[in-house]
């Protein structure tokens, strides 16, 4: 009886235009003022609003997205979660965030299905398994969960992995992280936006930001598609548009904006249960509560804005792919997309207040600043709210660059995202 009902309601909606369900979230009209504006309905734009209303107590907040929340890399992602980084500084910002994310979808009352698969990076060669095993020493001395793994290991959590001794990239053995995991990247962006919207928080879509008002040296604001928005804090969690907006409010920002491909293949009954990655092909393959194998790689080589991605590239990661995991040639290919990452020289997010006072930034994130959602969110938020770093937020200011003090995770972990 239930189902018949839930079937008709189904129907009566779709053709009723949807009028009876209640939107997750309000879609007001911009104030013409407000205590914060977040730039950037993306995930880490939506947490940090969320977090402002949640912890400070700050609810004249309003998100400004130039296109439809999580529209930019949030939901074009490929989900990995994950804290095995090389440095202190890094482990106790992914650590922070893996926590946050565990209880996450209780926090926000919504699920979104982060799931603890764990992680396998594979080594191929002696060299490989050397340098592994002096990462997973440093991971442990910093308290993350790594744990190197023999040939074995590998073949007990991937046994479709090709093991073939005359594979191209034969495998040694791996690097492990069991708490590793993935979630849904659209339900993170909507949860914190349900969630902040229900806090007053005003989410407006289709609302771009095209410059910034700047009175005696400060940001008062922001300029937009539908008119200046006066603030005396202004946040901006615009990933690959960083530098874009960074020229408008005239300072340089170390970062070059790339396209990241990804794609997924017909979905396929379980195969894979945990995430594999090869640091010979740096290619990367998940597979989704749907059948799906999640696909991804490195970046397209040169820098860009476009969110469509090179073939060859694509044919690149997919040879590598099918180095792994033979069996997959065979499959159909769904659906392929790119995002645009903002890429720092030394692969670690900048989180502070840009050169413009009253302009605060979470950018830089790259390839991997999914995992990183809930705390860059807390993090700007708490710079928006007080003005000062957190200690675990300091270390990633953009002073770093003046100082020298750079974190460099491009090769700790040996993962391209
Ligand atoms: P976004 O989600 O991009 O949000 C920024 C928003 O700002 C966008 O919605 C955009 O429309 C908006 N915006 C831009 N300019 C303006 C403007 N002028 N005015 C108003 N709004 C504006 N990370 C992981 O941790 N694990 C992974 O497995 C992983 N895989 C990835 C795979 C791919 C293919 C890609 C592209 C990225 C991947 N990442 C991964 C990286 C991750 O997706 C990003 O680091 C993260 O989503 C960044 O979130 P964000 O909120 O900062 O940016």
């Amino acid at each position: 009886m239930t189902w018949r009902y839930s079937a008709f309601s189904l129907l009566k909606e779709g053709l009723s235009g949807q009028k009876g369900w209640e939107p997750a979230w309000r879609s007001p009209d911009s104030a013409r003022s407000y205590d914060v504006i977040v730039i950037g309905g993306g995930g880490h734009g939506l947490a940090t609003a969320y977090y402002l209303a949640r912890t400070h107590g700050i609810t004249r907040v309003a998100v400004l997205e130039k296109g439809w929340i999580g529209g930019g890399n949030t939901g074009r992602n490929t989900t990995v979660i994950r804290s095995n980084y090389f440095y202190p500084e890094s482990v106790a910002l992914y650590g922070l965030a893996h926590r946050l994310y565990r209880s996450l979808s209780r926090e926000l009352n919504y699920n979104i299905m982060f799931a603890p698969r764990g992680m396998v990076s594979v080594c191929h060669t002696d060299a490989q398994m050397e340098i592994a095993a002096r990462t997973v020493n440093a991971m442990q001395l910093n308290g993350t969960d790594a744990e190197l793994f023999s040939a074995e290991d590998v073949r007990r959590v991937a046994p479709a992995y090709n093991f073939s001794p005359r594979a191209r990239y034969p495998v040694a053995g791996g690097i492990w992280q069991g708490s590793a995991g993935t979630a849904r990247h659209d339900a993170v962006a909507w949860g914190y936006a349900r969630a902040a919207s229900r806090l007053g928080v005003d989410i407006i879509q289709n609302c771009e930001v095209s410059g910034f008002i700047v009175e005696r040296g400060r940001c008062r604001g922001v300029e937009t598609s539908r008119g200046p928005i006066r603030a005396d804090r202004v946040g901006m969690a615009v990933a690959g548009h960083s530098s874009v907006l960074a020229e408008k409010a005239r300072f340089r920002l170390p970062i070059n904006s790339y396209a990241l491909q990804a794609c997924v293949s017909e979905p396929v009954k379980p195969v894979l249960d945990t995430i594999v990655l090869s640091l010979g092909t740096g290619c990367y393959v998940s597979q989704s509560d749907k059948g799906e194998l999640v696909i991804g790689g490195g970046l397209d080589r040169i820098p860009s804005y476009g969110q469509r991605g090179n073939l060859p590239t694509l044919e690149g990661v997919l040879a590598g792919v099918v180095e792994m995991f033979p069996s997959f040639a065979g499959l159909k290919l769904m659906r392929q997309w790119a995002g645009t990452v903002d890429v720092v020289p030394d692969s670690s997010p900048i989180i502070g207040e840009s050169p413009l006072p009253g302009l605060f930034l979470n950018c830089g994130w790259g390839t991997g600043g999914f995992k990183a959602i809930p705390a860059g969110g807390t993090l700007l938020a708490n710079l928006l709210a007080t003005g000062r770093h957190t200690d675990i937020s300091r270390p990633f200011d953009l002073d770093r660059f003046a100082r020298g003090r750079l974190i460099d995770e491009a090769a700790g972990s040996g993962i391209p995202h």
